[in-house]
């Protein structure tokens, strides 16, 4: 088969997630950049896990089932730290100010060009989505606007660490942020108010849809259907 008919059967993007596929099976290089865990944010967690889901806990761990990915909409990986590191959330969080003063942030963010960074331990609860905060870690992609869009290098990041997460723990679903509410009626979801709820478009549909295509060999359980 010469180049040219080897093109009419595979889009480049097809070659390429092949290659993710079965190319890479090193474990991603995962930078440690931690925000802030003191006592203080410990004991803010563990407010949260009480008020929220109703659990009593004398660490702020999880049980990792599902991998939720996310963009920032900050554009770059320094004011994404920053964001993230104080134990307050800041005052122009104002909307979700109600559900407890614990700051959001995520176990890892992936900059924009592909580097992966860990901001806290992978088994600490993160507030990054609303009800399964307690079974999630989170992906924050720095960026995801039309100025700074996502890139190709953090798409392939993703996949990596993924497919690590999957082969460390029981990870049972993979979401992006944008697909939570699915999980309202799910054993899994444990937020106690129904009027606690933020609308979500991140990562995106495109996105999500290059995600799952690369990691379908992963099999995660399928997602929760729409009322
Ligand atoms: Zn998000």
């Amino acid at each position: 088969m010469d180049y040219n008919s080897y093109g009419s059967f595979y889009s480049f993007k097809k070659v390429w997630l092949l290659l993710m596929l079965f190319g890479c099976t090193k474990a991603p290089e995962i930078i440690d950049k931690p925000i802030t865990f003191n006592q203080e944010r410990v004991d803010l967690t563990l407010q949260y896990m009480e008020d929220r889901y109703g659990l009593s806990q004398t660490e702020p761990t999880i049980v990792p089932e599902m991998v939720v990915i996310h963009y920032t909409v900050i554009p770059t990986l320094e004011k994404t730290l920053v964001a993230f590191d104080g134990a307050y959330l800041p005052e122009s969080r104002s909307g979700i100010a109600g559900a407890g003063s614990l700051n959001v942030s995520s176990q890892f963010v992936i900059d924009q060009d592909g580097s992966i960074y860990q901001l806290m331990p992978e088994n600490y609860m993160a507030r990054h989505v609303i009800g399964l905060n307690h079974c999630a870690i989170g992906i924050e992609n720095v960026g995801g606007t039309a100025d700074v869009p996502l890139t190709t290098a953090q798409l392939e990041s993703n996949i990596q660490l993924i497919k690590y997460l999957k082969g460390k723990y029981d990870i049972k679903f993979l979401i992006g942020h944008q697909e939570y509410t699915l999980f309202e009626d799910h054993d899994l979801w444990l937020e106690k108010d129904d009027s606690y709820r933020t609308e979500k478009s991140d990562p995106g549909i495109q996105f999500m849809r290059d995600i799952r295509e690369a990691t379908s060999y992963l099999d995660f359980l399928e997602l929760p259907k729409e009322n």
